[in-house]
């Protein structure tokens, strides 16, 4: 193959991408890394507006579009005014990562209904809400990628801290991934989802400040590869399955996570 060939299977320029959660962590770097490869970005946030203009900028900077819009995916009417207002400014969403995503730690038996629901909401109702609405524009206009951030935690239970939530929801967002991929592929639309292990963001770094030595005794041991991952490592993957290169790939999950979940 060629490397013209091989550099046009990456090759994202005309696309548009709508990213949710992409004013910080793994959603901004992920923003960031479609827009390299030539995508203009939808950057949903949920309350840093100001972070999502500096996610903006730095995409404008790329000689991309970029458009900040604020909407809680866990609420139907906010994801579907999301999707609205991206595709009347873009005429287009060809890429959807749906990355929104919160942890709410407790023992099981401690954890408040509250809190059990309001994880299940923003994970795995913000993925349906938002796929769903993407979805039928991409099936009225002929086809797309979906890429969801699922998650390690849901295909085993981690440990040392206790979050059951967290895990069902991701273990949802795996399932909605192949039961969309398997609804979808007659409308020329892929659905995979990406599963991290432990990633270094401001997410693990406030369980660092309270838990110093977890990366050193339980994150990093866990790993065959003794650390924790950036951000950046789930670039590649998150372009493969954005880009022409994925043509055969849905329902996938690919887990990224330095070996943690091998043993
Ligand atoms: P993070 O640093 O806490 O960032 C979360 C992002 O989601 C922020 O941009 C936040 O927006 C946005 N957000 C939260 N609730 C939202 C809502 N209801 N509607 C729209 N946006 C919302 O998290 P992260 O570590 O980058 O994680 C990103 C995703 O990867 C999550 O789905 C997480 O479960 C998954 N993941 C993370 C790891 C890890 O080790 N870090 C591992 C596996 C999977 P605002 O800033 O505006 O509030």
């Amino acid at each position: 193959m060629s490397t013209e060939t091989t550099g046009g299977l990456f090759d994202l320029t005309g696309k548009v991408a709508l990213v949710t959660g992409a004013s910080r962590g793994i959603g901004k770097t992920l923003a960031l890394g479609l827009a390299a490869q030539g995508a203009d970005v939808v950057v949903n946030y949920a309350s840093a507006a100001d972070r999502a203009a500096e996610v903006v900028a730095e995409i404008e900077a790329m000689g991309r579009r970029a458009l900040a819009i604020k909407a809680d995916v866990s609420q139907e009417a906010d994801a579907d005014r999301l999707v609205a207002e991206a595709v009347e400014a873009m005429g287009r969403i060809h890429i959807l990562v749906n990355n929104a995503g919160i942890v709410l730690p407790a023992n099981a038996e401690d954890q408040s209904l509250d809190d059990w629901r309001r994880t299940m909401s923003v994970n795995l109702d913000g993925v349906f809400l938002v796929s769903r609405a993407v979805g039928r524009h991409m099936i009225a206009a002929g086809g797309g990628s979906v890429i969801s951030i699922g998650s390690m935690s849901g295909r085993i239970v981690n440990w040392p801290f206790r979050h059951a939530a967290y895990n069902v929801s991701k273990a949802g967002v795996h399932m909605l991934t192949k039961c969309l991929a398997t609804e979808w592929a007659e409308h020329g639309i892929r659905v995979n989802a990406i599963a991290p292990g432990y990633i270094r963001t401001e997410l693990t770094d406030e369980v660092l400040k309270e838990h110093p030595g977890v990366v050193r005794d339980h994150w990093a041991k866990g790993a065959v590869q003794n650390r924790i991952g950036e951000t950046r490592e789930l670039v590649s993957a998150c372009v493969y399955l954005a880009a022409e290169s994925s043509s055969f790939t849905t329902g996938e999950i690919i887990t990224i996570d330095g070996g943690l979940t091998l043993r």
